[in-house]
């Protein structure tokens, strides 16, 4: 028993309907069917045209593209064209319908959990379409949830699949036949636009989703909410090939992230400049790569506190400063004006790294504003959402020093009571994420009570 539909079709090299399959146009829900550019949307179409034209005569090729289906939706089918050795004779085409596969082939489509294409797939979707003949503009961005481990720490890896799975729907939903949405990885989605024509309306859907997702989950307790973040730009105008896109889209969703998550950016030439070649703006991809490396300083760090009993706090922060992309450290005595230790990581267009040693003047250590705060909890963390009204000194600090966010931590006891203050300017590309907070606190409290201050 055949295990999925499959229809037989013969066209001419128009595409131009020779011999018609009626199964294939009850399924359509069509009477007639003339040309497949009535059933196959322009880019596939464009796609299928420029697979056809490189087939030899009597050649076979495989390839796949998209059906509008008798319920207005788009169904993926492969097609196994054969182009017979008579230039006369008409072509045929085998379609396999996808979809209705239950042998577990869709499995090399979908992503299992959301029911989006997955990586595979929308990769060479987006492959295709940029290097179809027309170079048709189109739009395309990267989406990550934001602090997702956090959700999954707090609410569990089920609850966790829950959200991956709903923003999923929303995203898919939202960019609706305007294009299509595919699952990259744990909690990041591709999106390509190509049939969205001005900004504007790419704004309303980036936007719809946004606020969707935000709204559906701003109750969640526990201080967590879920929001996206997406980063993206326009082909072929912005970048030229699918890893220069993809780079560069990669680089808009972690400015989104650093410039406070829950956003979208879109690449200007005129806002961002040449970023594709600035290696000093990250990659998520990149940030990513450095969660290993996060995750074995902390295993090293426990293991120089407590088994080699050789910790050395001057080289540990140069080492946070580094792994954790934060621009400047400073130590304060309990009642000091000026620190006694500072450190600034400096980065060099090439991406190497170097520190300067720098004295910061503190006139907020012993204010009630920061004493109120870094008493309540071990750290304190100043940025996007400050009150000016409720804290005038650590604001004016903050615009003083150029600080577009700053972490503070108590150090109550040990041998040199006082504070650690971890600062980022205000064009700094760091996103620091609710789990680097926490390693941050860690580590803090590593240096408080090694006794090395
Ligand atoms: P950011 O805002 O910077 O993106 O912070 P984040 O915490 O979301 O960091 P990141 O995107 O790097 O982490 C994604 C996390 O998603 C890591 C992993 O534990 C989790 N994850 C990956 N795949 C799955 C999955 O299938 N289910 C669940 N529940 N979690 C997943
Ligand atoms: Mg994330």
């Amino acid at each position: 028993m055949r295990r999925f539909k499959r229809y037989l079709i013969c066209v001419d090299n128009e595409l131009n309907i020779v011999k018609n399959d009626n199964a294939f146009l009850s399924y359509l829900g069509m009477k007639e069917l003339h040309n497949l550019s009535q059933i196959i949307p322009p880019p596939d179409f464009m796609q299928l045209q420029n697979c056809m034209f490189a087939i030899g005569y009597g050649k076979t090729n495989l390839t796949c593209f998209r059906v509008r289906s008798g319920n207005n939706g788009l169904d993926w089918f492969a097609a196994n064209i054969n182009k017979p050795e008579n230039p006369e004779e008409p072509i045929q085409i085998e379609l396999s319908d996808i979809q209705t596969m239950k042998s577990g082939s869709t499995d090399s489509y979908y992503d299992k959990m959301t029911g989006l294409y997955n990586k595979n797939t929308i990769t060479d979707y987006a492959m295709n379409l940029m290097q179809s003949k027309d170079h048709s503009p189109f739009y395309f961005f990267l989406m990550d949830i934001d602090n997702f481990k956090s959700v999954n720490d707090t609410f569990g890896h089920m609850k966790g699949d829950e959200i991956i799975t709903d923003v999923a729907h929303i995203a898919k939903e939202f960019v609706g036949d305007n294009g299509v949405v595919g699952r990259i990885g744990g909690d990041e989605f591709m999106l390509v636009l190509e049939n969205v024509s001005t900004e504007h309306d790419l704004r309303i859907i980036l936007k719809n989703i946004r606020k969707t997702v935000e709204e559906k989950y701003q109750d969640m307790g526990n201080n967590v909410c879920v929001t996206v973040s997406m980063g993206g730009a326009l082909f072929p105008a912005d970048a030229f090939d699918y890893e220069s896109m993809f780079t560069l889209a990669d680089k808009m969703l972690y400015l989104a992230k650093t410039k406070g998550r829950n956003r979208y950016v879109f690449y200007s030439p005129l806002i961002h400049g040449k970023m594709h070649f600035d290696k000093t703006v990250m990659t998520v991809s990149q940030s990513n790569m450095m969660n290993q490396e996060k995750s074995s300083m902390m295993i090293d760090l426990l293991d120089k506190l407590i088994v080699e009993k050789n910790f050395d706090t001057k080289q540990v922060l140069e080492q946070l400063l580094s792994v954790y992309v934060i621009d400047e450290v400073h130590m304060v005595d309990a009642d000091g004006k000026t620190s006694y230790y500072g450190l600034q990581r400096n980065t060099a267009p090439d991406g190497s790294i170097s520190f300067d040693h720098n004295v910061l003047e503190t006139p907020i250590v012993g204010c009630d504003e920061l004493k109120d705060k870094a008493d309540s909890s071990p750290i304190a963390v100043f940025g996007f959402n400050l009150n000016r009204e409720l804290m005038p000194h650590i604001a004016d600090f903050m615009k003083m020093n150029d600080l577009r966010v700053m972490v503070i931590y108590h150090m109550k006891t040990g041998k040199r009571p006082g504070y650690i203050m971890f600062m980022n300017h205000t064009q700094s590309t760091c996103r620091l994420s609710l789990t680097d907070l926490t390693d941050i606190t860690y580590v803090s409290h590593m240096i408080e009570i090694s006794g090395q201050c």
